[in-house]
């Protein structure tokens, strides 16, 4: 912490909440803040700015926040010249109520105007008054701001900002205002220069990756993106997030069939399998359309794995539409889901809506949900036991409690693979192992891998982290040696 000595770089922590485009904002809000002089602070340091990138989907998002800046009230009063900073969507919604509710809190920027937290963190500790800069619309496209990846293989890629849906349950259009497309152009540019720079996987991300192209009157838009990321070289994995069933073209099946790097793994949001329950949800497709997609998938990638998002206990929802979502899961086979139980959230049409359904109800039809999910995915997963899979080796994706020294990585369906490492493996390199046993959730591969292939991915992964002052250059499955 060095907040009053100029010689000093000031240190920073961005604390990221929500969904991936706010984990690629958060990249952006680290590179707009490295590139105007401010160094990551040390783990478990005090920092000298602390951002909050906010979500506000959940119910409970508002207590988070003001939960965590209540702990951070007394450290700030212990620092002086510490500043405090909140955006994202809960910033977007909420305004300058945050500083009225927490008047420590220094400044407060939106989803549309990013790229302004330095300059409002400067002209708040000169003018020492809180600033609160919420801008309607965008600006600028925020990929043309610096980013600090979290990632040296593997990288987030926008290619489209806000929502023309309107899903009654959903307050991102409000939040992040009408969908935004970057020129085709744009996009593979920056995915060129980021395998240059060692990535070999990117995921396309935007709220609803089917309908890119509308802003720039491209129906097309979107599988002819997915062949062109098919031509760059060195680029070995692509996948997107999140398709919308109602947008969902052939095309875009032939892209994926067809584009050698576009990964066989679809995450498809269902959110319910009753036809009353998605037309009060406003989702703007049926069953019978989603499970066609999944069938067409299936048809033309036999082997692609299919995951979902499903939401029980909307309003107005009977015992009757939730068989109906049970059946779905039952004829898609899904190999995972993330399963929400409906809260209400604040300043969505479903809020107001009749019918909101008793909590045990709730929680009783989402552990039916859960076990369904779950039994399925295992099954799923059982059927490549004795099998080869190539991964791509990852960071963050171990077992907590694993003293086994796994390793772990993704299959190019996503699904998740712990290993052990025979041989020195970098996150970023790509080992093929074959299967030993099958978990709910995971894929086991005991034994040496049967191939590890190095490359520029763990390269970069190791020229970051061989760093001085990082201890983790060293390739992973062998004794760590603190640098120097
Ligand atoms: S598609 Fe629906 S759920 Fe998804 S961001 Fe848009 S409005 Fe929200």
């Amino acid at each position: 912490m060095s907040a009053t000595d100029p010689a000093v770089p000031r240190t920073y922590r961005v604390r990221t909440f929500g969904c991936q485009m706010n984990v690629h904002d958060s990249e952006r809000l680290s590179g707009l803040l490295e590139e105007s002089g401010y160094l990551p602070a040390a783990d478990g340091a005090v920092a000298d700015v602390v951002v909050f990138n906010t979500c506000a989907v959940r119910e409970n998002a508002d207590n988070r926040l003001y939960g965590n800046l209540g702990q951070l009230y007394p450290v700030k009063r212990a620092h002086p010249g510490m500043q405090i900073a909140v955006g994202g969507c809960l910033a977007q919604k909420d305004r300058g109520e945050i500083v009225r509710k927490a008047p420590w809190v220094d400044v407060v920027f939106g989803t549309h105007n990013v790229g302004s937290l330095p300059t409002l963190l400067e002209r708040a500790r000169i003018a020492d008054e809180a600033q609160v800069e919420i801008r309607e619309s965008l600006e600028t496209f925020p990929s043309t701001l610096p980013t600090r990846r979290e990632s040296a293989y593997a990288a987030w890629v926008a290619i489209s900002v806000g929502c023309n849906n309107t899903c009654t349950f959903c307050i991102v259009p409000s939040l992040r205002g009408r969908e935004q497309d970057r020129r085709p152009g744009d996009v593979l540019a920056e995915i060129e220069a980021l395998v240059a720079e060692g990535a070999i996987e990117v995921t396309l991300l935007g709220q609803n990756v089917n309908s890119y192209g509308v802003g720039f009157g491209d129906r097309g838009a979107f599988a002819k993106l997915l062949r062109a990321c098919g031509e760059i070289d060195g680029l070995e994995r692509v996948r997107f997030t999140s398709p919308h069933p109602r947008d969902f073209t052939d095309d875009v099946v032939e892209a994926m069939a067809t584009t050698q790097n576009v990964m066989p793994h679809l995450h498809m949001p269902l959110q319910s399998g009753s036809d009353a329950v998605l037309r009060a949800m406003r989702r703007s497709y049926r069953k019978a359309r989603y499970l066609g997609i999944v069938e067409k998938v299936r048809a033309a990638l036999p082997e692609a794995a299919i995951s979902t998002d499903v939401i029980v206990g909307f309003p107005g929802e009977t015992e009757e539409d939730f068989a109906e979502t049970m059946d779905v899961v039952r004829r898609a086979r899904f190999s995972g889901a993330f399963t929400f139980q409906y809260s209400t959230r604040p300043g969505t049409p479903a809020a107001d809506m009749p019918g909101q359904v008793p909590p045990d109800v709730v929680a009783d039809r989402y552990g039916r949900l859960v076990a369904l999910v779950d039994e399925i995915a295992w099954d799923e997963n059982k059927r490549f036991v004795g099998r080869e899979l190539e991964l791509l080796v990852t960071e963050g994706d171990g077992r907590k409690d694993d003293r086994t020294r796994r390793l772990s990585g993704r299959a190019p369906d996503n699904r998740l693979v712990h290993f052990t490492p025979g041989a020195p493996v970098r996150p970023g390199d790509v080992v093929t192992v074959r299967v030993t046993h099958a978990a709910p959730h995971h894929l086991v591969a005991d034994g040496e891998p049967l191939g590890v292939r190095p490359t520029r991915a763990g390269d970069a992964w190791e020229r970051r982290n061989a760093a001085p002052g990082s201890t983790s250059g060293v390739p992973l499955g062998m004794p760590r040696v603190p640098v120097g």
